[in-house]
């Protein structure tokens, strides 16, 4: 089949393995609900509406994955983009508390998935480190003691000396370990849902952008250059990608830049920087986050910018960051370098709920989607299928206008500026 938009290339894309292409929207058709957008959220959504019985066509402008869900470092791990200290302030203890389990158990969702759909090519690796580059060991095990203390989070806490055993790097001073958190190949991961959602007999289509939304009586409309979708229920999955389709939404989303590099295969070399198949990130504002990929490669990501492009020589610059944090990698030679958009509203957290009649929204998940993405998916599913209304926990968090290019400004000057203060913390041993 002849298809408009291919994936840019990366380690994921190359390794992805024979799957199907899926059509073009060519005819109108009736079903209970249209989904736009197949990243997780959507292939999630959709899979979960299947699974409940629901007629559903999945429309995406480019490929399954072509955004963020086919891009990103593969961490499946608890929590939200944003701070959850300001999500117990926000919601209050008791809903924060609840939040932060569904996000548990969208962790569990995506594990549970794996085995069930028998996706055998897909888990990369188990655990989650999250090093420090600052040396306060009172201040880091207090945000261990908190982390157990309010959220029941089963992780462990590891001096310099251990942290180091594992890392190998005098960057870095203390750890603490999630064992539940685990990594995948994120793209073959989409393509094991979109399976999924065809076998249960849902509709998936590939360059099919929805260009225009429009109520008609107590149904929706949803036009694409090939065709029209009648549905009583529609799901926003568009994330940082779209613009126009409901203007409400697009506003209210940033897009955020993050870029990956990944290494020819040098598993003995490896050996001696990083003894882990976990996932690593460091807790800068905008840090450092890599993992060993199955091949013997590194996979490095980091950075952030409101550039939509990726910026000049690459995978130089990620090389370089690799190699401030490991010097003995300096053999390493990139073999794929890649940028992805990330959706962020205001507050950092995900928007998840009805914006209008029947129309839903699942999307703005930032930095931290691949759990949060399950979580949403099975709220919404269970929310139009059930009129289950769990995902009124979220409902503080309102799309609000996000500045446009003033908010985006905004949003690089305050990455610069934390930035600076990582700094600050790492020369002063004390986070500010
Ligand atoms: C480089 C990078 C690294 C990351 N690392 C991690 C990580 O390790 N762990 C983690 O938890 N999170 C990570 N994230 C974040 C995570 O990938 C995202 O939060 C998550 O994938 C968002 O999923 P989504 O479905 O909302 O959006 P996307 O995956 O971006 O999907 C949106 C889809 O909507 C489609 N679309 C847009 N407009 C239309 C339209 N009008 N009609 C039809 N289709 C449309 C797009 O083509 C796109 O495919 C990372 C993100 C990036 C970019």
């Amino acid at each position: 089949m002849r298809i408009q938009h291919d994936y840019p290339n990366s380690y994921y894309a190359e390794t992805l393995g024979a799957h199907t292409i899926r059509p073009t929207l060519a005819n109108n058709l009736n079903v209970d609900v249209c989904v736009i957008g197949a990243g997780l959220a959507g292939l999630t959504t959709a899979l979960e509406l299947k699974r409940q019985g629901k007629s559903v066509a999945l429309l995406e402008a480019k490929r399954i994955g072509w955004g963020a869900s086919g891009r990103n470092g593969g961490f499946v791990s608890a929590g939200f983009a944003g701070d959850t200290s300001e999500m117990l302030r926000r919601l209050g203890k008791e809903d924060g508390k609840a939040a932060f389990q569904l996000s548990v158990d969208g962790v569990e969702y995506v594990r549970r998935q794996i085995q069930d759909l028998k996706m055998t090519d897909v888990l990369d690796g188990e655990g989650y480190y999250q090093v420090y580059r600052y040396d306060d060991a009172q201040d880091i095990k207090q945000q261990h003691t908190d982390a157990k203390e309010t959220f029941g989070q089963d992780i462990s806490y590891m001096n310099t000396q251990e942290t180091r055993a594992q890392m190998k790097s005098d960057r870095y001073h203390h750890a603490h370990f999630d064992p539940n958190a685990f990594n995948i190949h994120p793209l073959r991961y989409c393509h094991g849902l979109a399976r999924e959602i065809e076998r249960l007999g849902g509709q998936i289509f590939e360059d099919s952008k929805a260009e225009k939304l429009t109520r008609s009586g107590t149904f929706w409309k949803i036009s694409t250059h090939g065709g029209e979708v009648t549905s009583r229920h529609v799901v926003l999955c568009t994330s940082a990608y779209d613009f126009e389709l409901y203007p409400k939404l697009s506003r209210a989303m940033q897009p955020v830049a993050t870029y990956v590099m990944t290494t020819q295969p040098m598993p003995e070399t490896l050996d001696t920087a990083i003894n882990t198949t976990a996932s690593i990130a460091d807790t800068r504002r905008a840090g450092d986050y890599y993992r060993r990929l199955p091949d013997g490669r590194l996979l490095w990501g980091g950075r952030i910018t409101t550039r939509q492009n990726a910026p000049f020589q690459l995978a130089d610059m990620m090389r370089g960051d690799m190699l401030a944090t490991y010097p003995q990698l300096e053999m390493a030679k990139p073999s794929h370098a890649w940028a992805g958009l990330m959706g962020y509203a205001l507050h950092s957290m995900p928007l998840i709920g009805e914006i209008d009649d029947n129309l839903w929204m699942a999307t703005a998940f930032g930095g931290h989607g691949l759990n949060t993405t399950a979580m949403a998916g099975c709220l919404i599913a269970d929310a139009i299928s059930q009129n289950d209304d769990r995902y009124k926990l979220f409902a503080p968090y309102r799309p609000k206008w996000a500045g446009g290019l003033f908010g985006r400004a905004g949003v690089q000057l305050t990455y610069w500026a934390m930035s600076l203060r990582d700094g600050y913390d790492e020369k002063s041993g004390k986070r500010h």
